[in-house]
């Protein structure tokens, strides 16, 4: 009988130092941006129960909170803000004195070093818990675009880092961009939620921001998750209008869309790996049914792999320490 031939895949895998030096992708502390909220008073910390190990700070919290994640290695936060009020407009947004406003400048003056991404939307000031302005049933694409750019001029100059637009209105790259300019930063990047879709994944988000939309749902500005062309068309579009760094939001269920953009553009493509992944985690692991650490890296690593150079993640803290440790 003739002898069957076989490739030796195995010989890479025999050794533990072999398999690290031929491991094709790696995370570390570094790749990651944390999110947190931020609500009025002080010495608050509200824990949210769909995601266990995430609270809502006030900012004298906040400052210890971000003590910590500079301690772990970590070099980028996202703050998403409570307002004490909302309105139909979102004022609170774009208030000078408002929560995110202040929370900026307290951060960056404890922490100049610490990159801090500004949400820029709406939707966790307006009383209807939409993106942008209603008319009749529905946002008002262009209505909305105006206080957008409003929101964003006032976050720089509270002194966020990055300005990273999530509300899906069409054009809100252009709008955001010249109004920067106009204020004089031109040196702000846009970070662009270009890939976001109506998801299922946001459900925890929506208690820990108290943004849950009062009527219908947000498919006219969000994508549908079946669609895949329609990924580049929104990613297209933002590179024309000035964006720096395109975001795919969700990422678990989506990284066959995080390997399309990162193959179709010459931007940093960051991967937020949203509240709802962060959830099923986290309950499968306190019912002891999946080894946490174990979940949390393979998880991170495969949005990497995928092409994320960078990751939103609730993630951040525990991956950071569990890292350092290996
Ligand atoms: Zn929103």
């Amino acid at each position: 009988m003739n002898p069957i031939e076989f490739k030796r895949h195995r010989r890479l895998r025999t050794h533990p130092t072999v398999r690290a030096m031929v491991r094709e992708t790696s995370i570390k502390a570094a790749d990651f941006i944390y999110p947190l909220f931020v609500t009025e008073g002080e010495n608050i910390r509200n824990p949210i129960a769909s995601m266990p190990g995430v609270d809502q700070f006030s900012i004298d919290l906040l400052l210890k909170e971000t003590d910590e994640v500079v301690d772990l290695g970590i070099s980028s936060i996202i703050l998403f803000g409570i307002p004490s009020g909302k309105d139909a407009v979102g004022s609170g947004a774009y208030d000078d004195e408002g929560i995110i406003q202040r929370a900026t400048r307290a951060v960056k003056e404890r922490h100049p070093n610490l990159v801090v991404v500004a949400d820029t939307c709406l939707c966790e000031y307006t009383d209807h818990g939409h993106c942008g302005v209603i008319h009749g049933m529905d946002v008002d694409n262009d209505a909305s675009l105006e206080l957008l750019a409003k929101t964003a001029v006032s976050q720089a100059k509270a002194g966020a880092d990055i300005i990273a637009p999530s509300n899906m209105m069409d054009g809100f790259v252009a709008v955001i961009r010249q109004a920067l300019d106009e204020a004089g930063f031109q040196h702000i990047p846009i970070m662009s939620y270009a890939v976001k879709y109506a998801s299922a994944y946001y459900g925890p988000f929506r208690d820990a921001a108290q943004s849950t939309p009062q009527f219908g749902d947000r498919k006219t500005y969000q994508m549908d998750p079946a669609n895949r062309m329609e990924a580049m068309r929104e990613a297209e579009s933002d590179i024309l209008e000035g964006a720096d760094f395109l975001i795919v939001k969700p990422a678990l269920s989506y990284l066959d869309i995080i390997r399309d953009v990162k193959n179709h553009v010459l931007l940093p493509v960051v991967a937020y790996n949203v509240s709802g992944e962060y959830a099923m985690v986290k309950a499968a692991a306190q019912n002891g049914w999946v080894d946490e650490k174990k979940i949390v890296l393979e998880t991170l690593t495969s949005m990497k792999r995928a092409g994320a150079d960078i990751i939103m993640t609730y993630h951040a803290k525990d991956a950071a320490r569990w890292l350092e440790e290996n």
